[in-house]
């Protein structure tokens, strides 16, 4: 998070701890209570996988959807939507559309998870601000599956939730709002915040 008043911009991965537990954000951004260092563990291997899709450049993929070019490792902020955030790939198509690809350190389990999908279309926001162009897919690549490629469709609507999760979490932020808790239970068994949540 960025903490200029004026120009507060979160990133997806912020969004996401918040769409796990809403009272994340509060703990971190408000009470400045860091999560415990092994939770970083993903945070460091996605770095790992950063530089070695960098080497990578895996150009079939985009072969494959007929995309004309790509921007590798982009990072894009967002006045706009109070966003900012490293893309894994920026596509180009030939219809003057452009989309985000963002690789996963996952096995594909039959279906796309709801977060990365809202991950997708924040990028996707990203994209659009900054390119000044329209978005209207996203991609995840799903390393552990043989780099396995799925493509998702936005709707206006995809852009207006994902927009209203972002005032969501601003408000967390920006006025000390105390959050529900996480949607299932099951979540506080292993939180490092569990003595402190009330
Ligand atoms: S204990 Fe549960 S509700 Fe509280 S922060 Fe942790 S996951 Fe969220």
């Amino acid at each position: 998070m960025r903490m200029d008043k004026q120009n507060l911009s979160i990133t997806p991965s912020e969004v996401i701890e918040y769409l796990f537990c809403p009272r994340f954000i509060f703990f971190m951004n408000c009470l400045c209570i860091p999560q415990h260092e092994e939770k970083r563990y993903k945070v460091l291997k996605g770095r790992e996988l950063h530089e070695e899709k960098q080497k990578e450049n895996r150009d079939y993929l985009r072969k494959k959807i007929s995309c004309v070019q790509k921007d590798i490792i982009v990072y894009l902020s967002s006045s706009r939507y109070h966003l900012r955030g490293e893309i894994d790939e920026v596509l180009y198509f030939a219809d003057g559309t452009m989309a985000p690809l963002d690789y996963k350190f996952a096995e594909y389990k039959d279906t796309i998870y709801r977060t990365h999908r809202i991950q997708s279309v924040l990028y996707a926001l990203l994209i659009k601000d900054n390119y000044q162009c329209e978005v209207r897919k996203g991609y995840v690549c799903y390393i552990r599956s043989k780099y396995l490629l799925k493509e998702m469709s936005f709707s206006d609507k995809d852009f207006e939730n994902a927009q209203q999760i972002i005032k969501d979490v601003l408000n967390v932020i920006q006025h000390g709002f105390y959050p529900s808790k996480a949607k299932s239970l099951a979540r506080c068994v292993d939180c490092c915040y569990k003595n402190i949540c009330v």
